[in-house]
């Protein structure tokens, strides 16, 4: 899960770095108030979560609270599109910091290397570009060093790391400890990346973290729950997406018209593949999971159907730990408790599919359809949704 600038500072300042303080708003008229209390100048930054947003105007600096009121004005509900064009981000929050005095622009990052399994920490004396640019225009000027996680990052070591990366000779005992405070952030949080970019000096030669890209492991989340519900509702998330994520479930919505559900991400894309094959067009890709039980095929259906573009939905479950007669159980209390609209065709196979089969027959569901074979389900699945079932 990423964390919106403001939330990774506050992970940040929790561990001792040092960042500009400030107010978050989601109006105007709160967003000068901020500023008011801060003092001028003060800036304006678009919270949304990628990164070049002061190329794309979303970062302005106001010198009074007429141009504050300006440039929230002119941030709030912009779109802001990322370096590769990924977007847009609409903008629903500012954060209102003071203005730095920027003496000097440096990057730091911590990343998960999961190929060493170990972190890794990148120090540039060229911050405020973005980290691939400074690969391309000066590759000496990373530094990386990988931290053994049992022995941690220590002061000498972090210093080191300034030194190498030739950052000014005297901010180096400062940026080492500013580093093995953003490591110990790291930790804390479960990160498995933390960028800032920049980490400046100011004209006082302090060593604040002036941006913050803070990425934490979702597996870890139980554990921040405070972090999990700080993240802002995305309102222009996918509404079953969000249904589902409620629900626990594994789901990514598609654009097609046929819902699919299978029980294993193996056996779900293929799925995919078979209805595309078939001539149809998938809504979404649910994973109920292995092992998946009467009420979580409830709530699964329940997701699919209410996403009114889907005209009828596809059932591919291979029962290993998965049993089909809770397949079938699910099915059946689904159809007692959710509006089942459209047409659903079921393949079971594996562990008790006779059983799931002579549970659903005895239940007699209207708008139910059984295939034996994969392909089979396919082609009668996208039949149904074009209107032209054979
Ligand atoms: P992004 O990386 O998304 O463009 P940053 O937070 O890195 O956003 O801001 C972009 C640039 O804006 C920084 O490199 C810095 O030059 C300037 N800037 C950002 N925050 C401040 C601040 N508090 N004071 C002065 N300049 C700032
Ligand atoms: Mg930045």
């Amino acid at each position: 899960m990423d964390l919106l600038e403001y939330q990774g500072k506050q992970v940040f300042a929790a561990n001792g770095v040092a960042v500009p303080s400030g107010e978050v708003a989601s109006d105007v008229d709160t967003a000068v108030a901020a500023a008011d209390r801060i003092g001028y100048p003060s800036v304006i930054k678009a919270q949304v979560l990628i990164g070049g947003r002061g190329k794309a105007g979303g970062i302005k600096i106001a010198k009074d609270g007429v141009e504050a009121r300006a440039h929230a004005d002119a941030i709030l509900g912009m779109d802001i599109y990322g370096p590769r064009r990924e977007g847009p981000f609409r903008v629903h929050q500012v954060w209102v910091e003071g203005a730095s005095e920027i003496d000097a622009e440096y990057y730091a990052s911590i990343i998960l290397d999961r190929s060493a399994k170990k972190p890794v920490l990148i120090v540039s004396r060229m911050g405020g570009m973005n980290v691939e640019e400074i690969a391309e225009n000066d590759p000496d000027a990373l530094i990386k060093l990988h931290v053994d996680p049992i022995a941690g990052l220590d002061l000498d070591t972090a210093r080191q790391v300034a030194v190498d990366a030739q950052l000014d000779d005297d901010l180096h005992d400062e940026v080492a400890e500013v580093l093995t405070k953003l490591y110990a952030a790291f930790l804390a949080s479960d990160a498995t990346l933390i960028e800032v970019n920049p980490l400046i000096a100011t004209s006082r030669r302090e060593v604040v973290a002036l941006d913050a890209k803070v990425t934490l492991d979702g597996n870890a989340l139980f554990r921040h729950a405070e972090l999990a519900a700080a993240a802002p509702d995305d309102p222009d998330q996918d509404p079953q997406e969000k249904m589902a994520k409620e629900r626990g479930l594994t789901y990514v919505a598609l654009d097609g018209d046929i819902g699919i559900l299978g029980n294993g991400a193996g056996l779900c894309m293929s799925t995919l593949d078979v209805v595309a094959n078939a001539g149809g067009n998938p809504a979404n890709f649910l994973d109920a999971g292995g092992g998946s039980k009467a009420e979580a095929i409830v709530d699964a259906l329940e997701v699919i159907t209410s996403n009114t573009k889907v005209k009828a939905v596809l059932f591919n479950i291979f029962g290993g730990i998965t049993r089909c007669d809770e397949v079938a159980k699910g099915i059946i209390a689904a159809y007692q408790q959710v509006e089942m609209n459209v047409p659903l065709v079921v393949r079971l196979d594996g562990t008790n599919s006779e059983e799931g089969l002579r549970l659903l027959g005895e239940a007699g569901l209207s708008g139910l359809h059984h295939a034996e074979t994969m392909l089979g389900a396919a082609e009668q699945v996208v039949a149904l949704a074009k209107g032209t079932p054979a």
